[in-house]
Formats: structure tokens, sequence, C-alpha cells
């Protein structure tokens, strides 16, 4: 795919810039200054057939629009919410991501995240560096995630694999869907109040778009209730975050465990202060494996759109 002209939105893993480098034509919009953006695109329109975007930036119509020999996007994730699908599909544009490669990954950081905040292990741990342990003795009691009753909003690829984890540890899982699956342990909820009201540990896991947006807004984080922990492995926007913020505040809700935020890679500072939260910075597929699967596979998609032989996994 020598002749392949490919838009590298943001130096998002190495290894796929290296091999993108060394298969492709690769152009790397971040070394045009921001504000030049829009130069930069126009002076290589002509050659870029091809833009790998990322679950930070995506590609909207602006760029498909300034793009006119953009024949595929291929998004190093498998959310692909900062795309505009529309804007593809009405030109002809193909859309591949990445699943399956990533969710036991972000499985893995869910479950992480329900006991570290459960067992307050950050906590602990600055505890015994800040040498509190010998000053002031034993650390708090916490509380367990075996057996916790544990609620999916979204039991797609990464919610059947938290749920498979989650019965790991004896917890009854619960789940809300658009659509109920064939799994009859699982209880299904129609209405994500519902599942908040019926578990201890909501974990959010489903695709962002217009119907999830906000969708753990405050009815659902006073169902979930002051026992309740949130877990949102999935994208920021899922959440109502100032709701999410005063209901940590005032104790309305017992604890959250965050990978995503609204606008990363700028977490709310008034999380900071609390001492009933664990934040990563959207850390749910960077394993090495993961990344390296995630390259592959969509250098493997954008080889087989070249040689015109079917897309791996295409969305459009
Ligand atoms: P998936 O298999 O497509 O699952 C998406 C789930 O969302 C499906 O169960 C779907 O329900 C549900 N859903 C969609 N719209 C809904 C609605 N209006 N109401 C209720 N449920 C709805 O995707 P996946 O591979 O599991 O990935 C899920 C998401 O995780 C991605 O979209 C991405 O945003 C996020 N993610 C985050 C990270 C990270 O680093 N933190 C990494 C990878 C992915 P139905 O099955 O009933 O349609």
């Amino acid at each position: 795919m020598d002749s392949l002209g490919v838009l590298l939105v943001a130096p998002m893993n190495a290894y796929l810039e290296q091999e993108l480098d060394r298969r492709c034509r690769l152009f790397r919009l971040w070394e045009s200054p921001a504000d030049r953006r829009d130069d930069y695109l126009r002076a290589h329109a002509s050659s870029i057939r091809a833009v790998v975007p990322y679950a930070l930036q995506g590609v909207d119509a602006a760029m498909i629009d300034a793009l006119p020999s953009l024949e595929i996007v291929s998004s190093f994730s498998v959310g692909i919410d900062r795309v505009d699908l529309d804007a593809c599909l009405r030109r002809g544009v193909r859309v591949t991501n990445t699943p399956d490669v990533l969710t036991d990954d972000v499985a893995d950081l869910a479950v992480g995240l329900a006991i570290a905040a459960l067992r307050k292990i950050p906590q602990a741990d600055r505890y015994v560096r800040a040498g509190k342990w010998k000053s002031k003795g034993d650390f708090t009691l916490t509380t367990r995630f075996s057996g916790k009753r544990v609620g999916i909003l979204g039991l797609g690829r990464i919610g059947l694999a938290v749920a498979k984890r989650a019965e790991a540890f004896d917890c009854p899982i619960s789940y809300h869907s658009r659509s109920e699956k064939p799994f009859p342990k699982y209880k299904f909820y129609p209405n994500v109040v519902d599942l908040a009201a019926n578990c201890d540990v909501l974990v959010v896991a489903c695709s962002l778009n217009p119907e999830t947006r906000h969708i753990v807004n405050r009815k659902v984080i006073d169902a979930l209730g002051p026992e309740g922990v949130l877990i949102n492995i999935a994208r920021g926007a899922h959440v109502d975050e100032p709701e999410l913020i005063s209901a940590l505040l005032e104790k309305r809700l017992g604890g959250a465990g965050l990978d995503v935020f609204e606008d990363e890679p700028f977490a709310p500072e008034q999380l900071f202060e609390l001492d009933n939260v664990v934040l990563v910075p959207h850390v749910g597929s960077d394993t090495e494996e993961t990344c390296w699967a995630m390259a592959d596979l969509v250098l493997q998609n954008l080889e087989a759109h070249a040689l015109n032989q079917p897309l791996l996994t295409p969305v459009i």
C-alpha cells in the first residue's frame, strides 16, 4: 500500500506510526500548528485517501469535506462516537474500528476500578507512602467487592466480559441494553433507573450515541444511592458530570471509579479533592499487548482496502 496517503490525526501509538510511515505515505496532522491545520489539509487534500483517528480526536464533517480523495477512516478505537458516520455515509467513505482485541483489558480495568474504589486501594497506598501507618496506626475499614450486585449498562462485548469477571467474584449480574440478551442468569431491566436501584456497583459499558449521552443523570445516580459505586469505562459524556460531582460531595453516591471524562484530558478538578473516587486517565485499552493488536488491526484494514479486499472490521 505504498501509494496510500494516510493522515494520522495525533501521535497515538509509536508502533502504528512507524508502520504507517514504512508502509504508506504518512501525513502527521499534529506537525502543523493548530491554527494552520486547514492549510495543511488543503495542501495535501489530493493525496490523503485514508484517515486514522482515535478515541480523543475523531473525524468531523469539516475534515471529510476538506478531503475530496478520502476513501476510508480506520479508527484506532472501538468507539467511533467522534467519527461523523452520516458524513462518511453521504460521501461513501468506509469506516473501520478495533473491536474485540481490547475487550479483555477494558473489562479488567472496570473490575480493577470497582475493587480499587470499594477497597480504597489508592488511598491505602497513599497512607503507607505518607508514613501514616506508622504514625496513625491501621487504615480505615473498607467495603468488599465479592458478592456485590453488579449492574451493567450496555451488555455488549465489554459489558459481557465485565459480567463474566464479576461472576467469578460471586456477584449477581443485571443489565440494561437496547434489547434483552440470551443470558437467563443475568437479569434484564428495560430502564436504567431500575437497574441502578437494584445494584451496588453500576458499570457503564455502552457506546456513546444521542440516546446514551448523559444517560447517567441525577435520577440514575440517586437510584444507585449512598452505598452505590459508579464505574465508567465507556465515555465521559455518558455521565452528567456536575450531577455526579454534587452527588459525591453530598454523599448521595457512595463512590466512583472513572477512566473517562467529558472534556478529556481535563478531568474536573473538584474530583481531585474527593476521597471516594478513583481516577485514571482513559487507559482502558492501554496495555502494550492490546495497543499492538489494535495497531495491527488498523494496518490490516488499510491494507485490505488498498488491495480492494473485504475489510476486517467494517462499521460502514
Ligand atoms: P459494543 O459491543 O457495541 O457494545 C455496546 C453496548 O452499548 C451494546 O450492548 C448496546 O446495546 C449498548 N447500547 C447502545 N446504545 C444504547 C442505548 N441507547 N441504551 C442502552 N444500551 C445501549 O461495544 P464494546 O466493544 O463493548 O465497547 C463499548 C464502548 O466502550 C465503546 O463504544 C467505547 O465508547 C468504550 N470503550 C472505552 C475504552 C476505554 O479505554 N475506556 C476502550 C474501548 C471501548 P444493544 O446490544 O442492546 O444494542
